[in-house]
């Protein structure tokens, strides 16, 4: 059997102490769960040779083609804030990198396929090197989802079933997911080198980045600073977009963070529902450091350790080294609060918010903290509230207010929001247009999802289908998915997500 891919590997002709090249580890027998028709086509790749055996066998890692150069990635990285000199691609391999042809969307745009829960990798230390089917449906959901909110992200090609049971806490059926990426590049790649004192790998690292991710800084006088100030940059821009549609990554270890600035592992994320910023789903984040709330800082710590790996590139002078690196970092805060400002300023109808806006803003977030107000729901209503609530009072506003446990505290902040509002150029269509594209009808709601991973444990896919399928337009609202927007009752709300390696 042959299936030809146009593999371009750049990440191969890397020196060999980046990766172990090995193959993926052969599974008993390769299903097809779900295809990516779309992103396969707009990759320059053919769906329908995809879907065919050999395709799904590459899919499975059973099949590997004559141009895929595969390899595991060596990285290290801080877990919890805890150093790991190690780690590594333990069940992912890279098969190669494809660049999309002219005429598609992303035409010209190189991407990394990685297959991840092929076997076991030199870095799987204690584990099987494999995935079960729940957090491959779930990074699967989520990650997609992310990319039609607009939301940087790695996106999923493919799930396959392996036809083998994984021994986790039960017996569980095995997937692999194809997941593709700008890069996998993390800051605990560089981390890895630097902790190694290896700056020759450094170094051919950070041209390697540079040129990927941010080429228009290719050919600046210190690369290293160019790629810190545009990982800076694309992290704050990233995590202020999380906060604005209530996502809770979990695990924003310094492995996970990809210097891209995309969304990367899809482990025990969630969005939230009712909304409160101390919120934490991950059954392993005991003391809520990865909180909604504190991801920002997290992300400040994480660039700060991207920062000091660099540091020996950045100027021969130590002192001088610090000191323009710390520079960098300390961008991420303005950076942050300018997109910050941005996101939720169109959330509630602003097309330029301004500082002086921000308490109105943050006044909404206590209210809707203190009243257990649904974070999705309640904002995607604000723009179908009237200009005017009227002869019927604040009935008028029921579909943002009623989510209030006090409704009146709604009222309250709504007097003010009105009065902000008649401030701004344009008619109130206007405004709720704004709104109706910074605000999403439908989220991938956790109950959902483990509603979905349920019914395929069961052999059904209809749940994770038809949840694919209307999570792909969530900014519209068709009456067919009201139930899929509508927030979890008492009794269905999921507080708990698995990290399900
Ligand atoms: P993660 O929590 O997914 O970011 O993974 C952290 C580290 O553990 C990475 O080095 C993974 O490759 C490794 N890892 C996670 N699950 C497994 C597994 N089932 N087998 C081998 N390595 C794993
Ligand atoms: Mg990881």
């Amino acid at each position: 059997m042959t299936l030809h891919m146009p593999f371009d590997n750049s990440y191969a002709r890397l020196p060999e102490r980046f990766y172990a090249r090995l193959d993926p580890t052969p599974v008993a027998e390769p299903r097809l769960l779900k295809l990516n028709a779309r992103l396969a086509a707009d990759l320059g790749l053919d769906p329908e040779a995809l879907a065919r055996p050999e395709g799904v066998a590459m899919l499975a890692g059973n099949l590997v083609p004559a141009e895929a150069e595969p390899l595991a990635q060596a990285y290290a990285g801080h877990q919890f804030g805890g150093w790991v000199p190690q780690l590594g691609d333990g069940r992912a391999i890279l098969l190669g990198e494809v660049v999309a042809p002219p005429g598609s969307p992303l035409a010209g745009r190189r991407f990394d396929l990685q297959l991840k829960g092929a076997g076991r990798t030199p870095f799987s230390r204690m584990g099987d090197g494999r995935a079960w089917l729940g957090p491959v449906l779930r990074e699967y959901l989520v990650s997609e989802a992310m990319h039609a909110l607009g939301i940087p992200t790695t996106r999923a090609l493919a799930a396959v079933a392996t036809g083998e049971w994984v021994l986790r806490e039960d017996r569980l059926p095995g997937a692999v997911l194809t997941r593709v990426a700008a890069s996998h590049i993390r800051v605990g790649t560089f981390q890895f080198f630097a902790a190694r004192q290896d700056r020759e790998a450094l170094r051919l690292l950070t041209d390697h980045a540079l040129a990927r991710h941010y080429p228009h800084r290719v050919g600046d006088p210190v690369p290293a600073l160019a790629l810190l100030e545009e990982t800076v940059a694309a992290q704050a821009r990233l995590v202020a977009l999380w906060m604005g549609v209530g996502f809770i990554h979990g695990v924003m270890n310094t492995d996970n963070t990809a210097v891209s600035g995309e969304t990367i592992d899809y482990g025990p994320c969630a969005f939230m529902d009712s909304y409160h910023p101390a919120t934490v789903f991950s059954s392993i984040d005991s003391f809520g450091r990865y909180a909604y709330a504190n991801q920002p800082q997290i992300a400040v710590w994480n660039m700060a350790q991207l920062a000091s790996a660099l540091l020996p590139l950045i100027d021969a002078d130590e002192a001088r080294a610090v000191e323009r690196a710390t520079e960098a970092v300390h961008a991420f805060a303005p950076a942050y609060e300018a997109a910050w400002l941005d996101v939720f300023g169109r959330k509630i109808g602003l097309a330029e918010a301004g500082e002086a806006d921000a308490p109105l803003i943050q006044d909404l977030l206590s209210a809707m903290a203190d009243n257990r107000a649904d974070f999705t729901r309640t904002f995607r209503a604000l723009s179908s509230l009237p200009e005017a609530t009227g002869a019927d009072g604040p009935a008028a506003d029921g579909p943002a207010r009623d989510g209030f446990l006090d409704p009146a505290a709604f009222d309250s902040w709504a007097s003010r929001w009105r009065a902000r509002l008649a401030r701004e150029p344009g008619g109130w269509a206007a405004r709720q247009a704004i709104m109706r594209a910074a605000n999403p009808a439908l989220i991938p709601r956790n109950h959902r999802i483990e509603e979905a991973i349920r019914a395929a444990l069961a052999g059904d896919l209809g749940p994770f289908e038809r949840l694919d399928r209307a999570l792909a337009r969530p900014w519209e609202e068709r009456p067919e998915d009201a139930d899929l927007r509508r927030p979890p009752a008492e009794d269905e709300a999921v507080r708990r997500t698995f990290c399900g390696t």
